[in-house]
């Protein structure tokens, strides 16, 4: 954690989630204050067909709701694409951009997601940018380099405290039950808000920078105890609420 950021512990359900999945949201949206003693923020990003009604099963809660990727362009020529705007009109606050799956799926570069970024903006959203290395870019020591790279290429310079959160999420500890050792963890999120600092200077302070991987309820504690850990990107364990709530839990 970092003294005077308010952690944020968000979920990731990518492609999962249906109508059944409704009655897991409201758990989540019920039970998250008392298991993270009203010390963090929520946050799950559903896939865009469940946006509207995991928004309204959420409404009142702490927990916000959320997209997993936009378009960069507002509106337009574009078969089967989602702008901002519209994840805006169906109650999101935030949408993750940039995350590795987009990447490799999809060939997201980082000009791509800083022009997301900036379209999540523009339509009030909060951008969730991910960033990460390789296991290969790990295994040859370029993990630091390729987050530089990243934060300057996908990270508008004009990003602030309210409008960015930064998720690094090491593409091999996604999904794998593997996370990095917690001085990697500690040396990675030490770089990223050295590097948010030469890119925005002040503001880079306030900055939430989440730690995505594999982070489960037995391995949650000892993630967001260290420093400029301020919350969790959630995947796997998201999608049931007694794990979310069990990670929101490691807050108190
Ligand atoms: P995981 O996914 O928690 O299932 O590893 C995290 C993510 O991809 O955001």
């Amino acid at each position: 954690m970092t003294p005077g950021i308010r952690p944020l512990i968000a979920g990731n359900w990518k492609m999962n989630g249906t109508s059944d999945s409704l009655g897991e949201l409201q758990a989540i949206a019920a039970g998250f204050a008392d298991a993270s003693g009203n010390e963090a923020d929520g946050l799950i990003c559903v896939p865009a067909t469940l946006l509207d009604r995991a928004a309204k099963a959420m409404a009142g809660s702490p927990v916000a709701s959320g997209g997993q990727d936009c378009h960069a362009k507002e509106s337009g020529a574009h078969t089967g694409d989602i702008s901002a705007a519209m994840l805006k009109d169906c109650g999101a606050s935030h949408v993750i951009v940039g995350h590795s799956e987009r990447r490799a799926d999809h060939g997201e570069s980082d000009a791509v997601v800083a022009a997301k970024a900036k379209a999540a903006w523009q339509a009030g959203l909060v951008a969730v940018i991910c960033i990460g290395e390789t296991r290969e870019e790990r295994v040859s020591g370029k993990t630091l380099s390729v987050l530089s790279t990243q934060i300057a290429g996908s990270v508008p310079a004009e990003a602030t405290a309210a409008n960015t959160v930064v998720a690094y999420e090491p593409v091999w500890a996604i999904g794998t039950g593997l996370i990095p050792t917690l001085p990697d963890v500690e040396e990675a999120h030490a770089h990223i808000r050295a590097e948010l600092k030469r890119l925005i200077g002040a503001e880079a302070d306030g900055v939430r920078i989440l730690y995505g991987g594999s982070m489960k309820p037995d391995n949650a504690g000892e993630l967001l105890s260290i420093n400029n850990v301020d919350g969790g990107l959630i995947g796997g364990a998201s999608l049931k609420a007694k794990d979310f709530l069990a990670i929101a839990n490691a807050v108190k």
